[in-house]
């Protein structure tokens, strides 16, 4: 696993929705350049840990410091554009927009391109990268589930973050699918962005992840390499609902 900075450190996350604790007490920290998996049961927490990051949830209590700023009292779009990107367990595209308009509305969201052209220009490279340059001028409606997640993928890019989390991303994909996503999150890491990765599909988390944690009621049960904490009675049990 990667020695490097901390990236992002989160230290005490909770949230509760109406009494219902989401997230309890959470400490959980990113290394510049891994690929963290996130994984735990259903409702275990991991999206609302993905919504509090990203600012589309405000904590009930913690700290998130990310670069060593910290993220709290933020909105989400002060959040994008310090360079943490995210994408949505279901995608959430603009309708009325083509794919390419698309990414390149996402390449203006962190400020670094302001020119529509050179927006184009750059969404144009961000489909190529994610396999979708045929599709450029179609809706998001005329894509499959395979081309809407990787268009949900090429926005998060389109704005050069240095830390993209991941939500269930290969849900749905068939096994060919999944073998694109996989050496596509290669890819993502290569470019440089560090991956906070939300996955129940283990043969991609077993390939991809330097390390995962494991949530269970929202509380972090487990953490270490992926083959071992999986292996452990309290994960085994924890993913039977006992
Ligand atoms: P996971 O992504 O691990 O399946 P979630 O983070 O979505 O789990 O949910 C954790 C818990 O928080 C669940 O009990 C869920 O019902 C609750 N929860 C999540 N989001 C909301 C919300 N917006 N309002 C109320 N309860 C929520
Ligand atoms: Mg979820």
């Amino acid at each position: 696993a990667p020695q490097g900075e901390v990236l992002l450190r989160v230290k005490g996350l909770s949230k509760s929705f109406k009494g219902v604790l989401a997230l309890s007490g959470v400490d959980v920290e990113v290394r510049r350049g891994e690929i963290l998996g996130l994984l735990g049961p259903n409702g275990s927490g991991k999206s609302t840990f993905i919504n509090v990051v990203s600012g589309h949830y405000t904590p009930t209590s913690g700290h998130i410091e990310f670069e060593g700023r910290s993220l709290n009292g933020l909105p989400a779009h002060r959040i994008a554009g310090s360079g943490i990107a995210r994408t949505y367990q279901i995608p959430r595209p603009f309708a009325h927009l083509s794919v390419l308009q698309n990414v390149a509305i996402a390449t203006m969201f962190g400020g670094a391109v302001r020119d529509p052209l050179d927006a184009q220009r750059q969404a144009m490279r961000w489909l190529e990268f994610t396999g979708l340059e045929a599709k450029r001028d179609a809706r998001p409606e005329d894509l499959n589930l395979h081309q809407r997640k990787f268009l949900e993928l090429a926005r998060a890019l389109a704005s050069r973050p240095r830390l993209v989390l991941l939500d269930e991303v290969l849900c749905g994909l068939t096994p060919g699918e999944i073998d694109d996503a996989v050496a596509l999150i290669r890819r993502i890491r290569e470019q440089g962005s560090t991956i906070v990765f939300v996955e129940h599909v283990m043969r991609a988390v077993m390939a991809l992840t330097d390390r995962i944690v494991v949530f269970n009621h929202g509380e972090l049960l487990a953490e270490g390499a992926a083959r071992d904490v999986m292996q452990r009675p309290e994960v085994m049990s924890a993913y039977l609902g006992k």
